[in-house]
């Protein structure tokens, strides 16, 4: 069997191009003898690779000069403690809750202070992104969070929540990399990258340097503090290093594809040909309103949990894998991140379509 394409929500599928150079200099990185897998964290070779990734990235996003980028471990989970910790200096934080990822930040951040759940769309399966121009805020909240893209029910914030001169925290580990961000908006950004930007073993944490505190919460763990990370750039312990060194080469892919309106545009293009299907359908049909469609995720249904899993299996059958719908939601999904080709998903609509026919 050859490539299949890869609908998984992550780990996911990355470009071809990057693979094949990583493959190419698996045994012998750019003669120096061995892997990047095997040298020493604390070698030129590795310095200069984290460097690269980390000004590409800076290129590719436009990162002012007063953000820090982190390389950390841990996955984004590990960012639900670490944000409040690091960040609630008054106690208060305020959650704006969209999806499972971020109900699971925000009951974290409960255990470390007081986590206010200012808005929530859980009242209809997190079908929606709330109405965000004039939210509670609380007066003395340290932060707003977000999930920026909610990777579960497939929803995105098109316009960013109006914090009312608080700093903005957004979990982007969904929709990183897919389309410009504004960096100068948040105080952190943050994603694991396994599901646009490398492989699983990396989170990338993009922060304002003044959030970067020595008098955080008491009993944050030494590596949970983003001044000892920012301090030793990210170096303080062994880093992921193949992780890195991956990333580093997807930001470079990026450059070459244009940079991220290029993505944005050709990711709009893909995503288009999937909904105008699921919206003439009769079949299938998204399950989230229109106007907060995310451009990653795509999660559709049938409304028959038996020709769901039928259609999964051909799918599968026919090397379209990974389709199955998150445990808690069922159906079906298809995550459509930056290295999915537009003839994966030409070709999956395709599918889709004789699959209708077949089963009428
Ligand atoms: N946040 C979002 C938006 C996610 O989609 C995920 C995982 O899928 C996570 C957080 C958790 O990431 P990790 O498994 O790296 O902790």
């Amino acid at each position: 069997m050859g490539r299949v394409y890869n609908f998984s929500a992550g780990p996911a599928v990355l470009p071809e191009e990057v693979l094949k150079e990583a493959a190419d200099e698996m045994l012998d990185y750019k003669g120096c003898g061995m892997s990047v897998m095997e040298m020493s964290h604390r070698s030129k070779v590795f310095d200069d690779i984290i460097k690269e990734a980390e000004q590409d990235l800076r290129d590719l996003m436009n990162i002012p000069d007063n953000y820090k980028v982190l390389f950390l471990q841990g996955g984004a989970s590990q960012q639900f403690s670490a944000i409040p910790m690091n960040l609630m200096k008054n106690g208060v934080a305020d959650y704006i809750v969209t999806g499972q990822w971020a109900k699971k930040a925000y009951q974290e951040a409960s255990r470390y202070g007081k986590a206010v759940k200012i808005a929530s769309s859980e009242d209809k399966t997190f079908s929606y992104i709330p109405d965000c121009s004039d939210l509670p805020i609380d007066e003395d909240a340290d932060y707003v969070y977000i999930c920026e893209n909610n990777t579960i029910y497939g929803t995105k914030y098109k316009k960013l929540p109006n914090t009312k001169g608080k700093t903005l925290v957004a979990d982007v580990s969904s929709c990183f990399l897919s389309e410009p961000h504004d960096v100068e908006k948040y105080g952190v950004i943050y994603g694991g990258v396994q599901k646009n930007v490398g492989p699983a073993g990396v989170v990338i944490v993009i922060i304002r340097e003044d959030l970067i505190r020595d008098d955080v919460m008491e009993g944050t763990p030494t590596m949970l503090k983003y001044k000892t990370q920012a301090d030793k750039d990210s170096l303080y312990n062994t880093p992921p290093c193949y992780g890195i060194y991956i990333c580093g080469k997807v930001f470079k892919w990026l450059k070459k594809q244009g940079g991220l309106q290029a993505m944005k545009e050709y990711n709009e293009k893909k995503a288009k040909i999937l909904y105008d299907f699921l919206d003439e359908s009769e079949m299938f049909k998204g399950t989230v309103v229109k106007e907060d469609r995310s451009l990653m995720n795509v999660p559709f249904v049938t409304g028959d949990k038996e020709l769901d899993a039928k259609f999964v299996a051909e799918a599968e059958a026919n090397g379209f894998v990974n389709l199955k719908g998150h445990r808690t939601v069922g159906g079906m999904r298809a995550s459509i991140y930056n290295a999915m080709p537009i003839e994966g998903v030409e070709k999956l609509v395709e599918f889709m379509k004789k699959f209708e026919a077949e089963n009428k």
